[in-house]
């Protein structure tokens, strides 16, 4: 579609579903809603496997909405605009990350926080209903296009290519985000556990801003590639002595790891005040005993993805500091087998579908 002509009526549009929480994916058609005055069709190019993708498929937290087309990683073309569209026109490069609408009226969306919006929530882009489109059920990246309100979708800089940029709409914001909100820079020490999706994107932006940057990953299978993308150091977690050498070292350590750790191990390698931000989600709560906070007035903390605002920012900076994900592009037919990788901690460090193979 390349008519800047808004569609009146619905689309049939290819997807890949989960039909049940854990099943495969399949190929299957979904409808996208007809453009309103707001909204831009966007014709997707690539999109980012997510590790949540993969909890929200099993069903990990809770009970999902099914069928399911996941996805929140998304670049590509604008195809087409509503009638009061003006942020982006035709043929404009575009992204879609984790949030698609919000109540736009609370104290967090005025301040561009919608991802804590407290009016109703925000609303996810797939698996979700829109509480302020009559309970439209919300469906993801992995399909040919996305129908969107233009104030949810970003300006991907014309330095990053489709392809990188894609996974930088929730690994990147989601990084990018804590990092500036507890003042990684010069002078300050920060380690991020496991070198996945958002760990290696979290090491690039972290060098970036200035940091000294540790990776602490389960062995040292990675080390080259941790060094190679910024890292100051890299350190095996399996390694008691690690625990030893590195004790009271950190300002801030970023966890990307969805796997249960030892939280007071951890804890203990941060500096007076430092601060842990739990970004990898375990299915079981987390434990600590309140002597690791104590000890030092330290903190745990958590952040969720990023703002509108903040997300622009970030591809906006990731642009001009050239940090784009590594990706190993896939075809759509390989989605369940790429899962499975991600499980197997075997992603160097991004899987990104080529949607037009679906
Ligand atoms: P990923 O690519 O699978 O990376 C996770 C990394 O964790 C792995 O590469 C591995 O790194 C490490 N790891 C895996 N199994 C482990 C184990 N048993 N023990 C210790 N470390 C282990 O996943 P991702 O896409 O980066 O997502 C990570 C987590 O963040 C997921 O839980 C996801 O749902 C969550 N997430 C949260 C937000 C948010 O807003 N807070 C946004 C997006 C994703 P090493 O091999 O280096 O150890
Ligand atoms: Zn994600």
């Amino acid at each position: 579609m390349t008519s800047a002509q808004a569609s009146t009526q619905t689309s049939t549009v290819t997807a890949y579903a989960a039909a049940a929480a854990g099943q495969p994916l399949t190929r299957t058609t979904i409808e996208r809603r007809a453009l309103a005055a707001h909204d831009i069709n966007v014709e997707i190019h690539y999109t980012g496997i997510c590790h949540s993708d993969i909890h929200q498929v099993h069903g990990d937290w809770g009970k999902g909405l099914f069928p399911m087309v996941p996805g929140h990683e998304i670049t590509g073309i604008v195809a087409e605009t509503g009638s009061e569209v003006t942020t982006h026109q035709v043929g404009d490069r575009v992204g879609v990350g984790v949030i698609i609408n919000s109540c736009g009226r609370c104290d967090n969306c005025a301040a561009g926080r919608q991802q804590y919006c407290t009016g109703g929530g925000s609303v996810e882009t797939y698996g979700d209903l829109d509480r302020y489109r009559n309970d439209e059920p919300t469906q993801g990246g992995y399909s040919t296009h996305i129908v969107v309100d233009e104030h949810f979708a970003y300006r991907i800089p014309k330095e990053l290519s489709l392809q990188q940029a894609a996974p930088l709409l929730c690994a990147g914001i989601t990084t990018y985000s804590p990092l500036k909100h507890w003042n990684a820079g010069p002078g300050t020490k920060v380690a991020v556990i496991g070198l996945g999706g958002l760990g290696h994107v979290a090491v690039k932006v972290a060098h970036a801003l200035g940091a000294d940057v540790t990776v602490l990953s389960q062995s040292l299978r990675k080390k080259d590639d941790g060094l190679r993308l910024g890292a100051d150091h890299y350190y095996a977690t399996s390694d008691p002595k690690t625990f030893e050498e590195l004790a009271g070292t950190f300002d801030l350590i970023i966890c990307t790891v969805s796997a249960p750790l030892d939280v007071d191990a951890h804890l203990s390698l941060l500096t007076t005040e430092g601060t842990l931000v739990y970004l990898g989600v375990p299915d079981q709560p987390i434990s600590t005993g309140v002597f690791s906070l104590l000890t030092g007035r330290r903190s745990l903390a958590g952040s969720l993805i990023g703002g509108v605002p903040e997300t622009q920012e970030m591809l906006d900076f990731c642009a001009e500091h050239g940090i784009g994900a590594d990706v190993e592009v896939v075809r759509a037919d390989q989605i369940n087998e790429a899962f499975q990788r991600v499980l197997n901690s075997d992603v160097r460090y991004r899987f990104v579908i080529d949607n037009s193979t679906i």
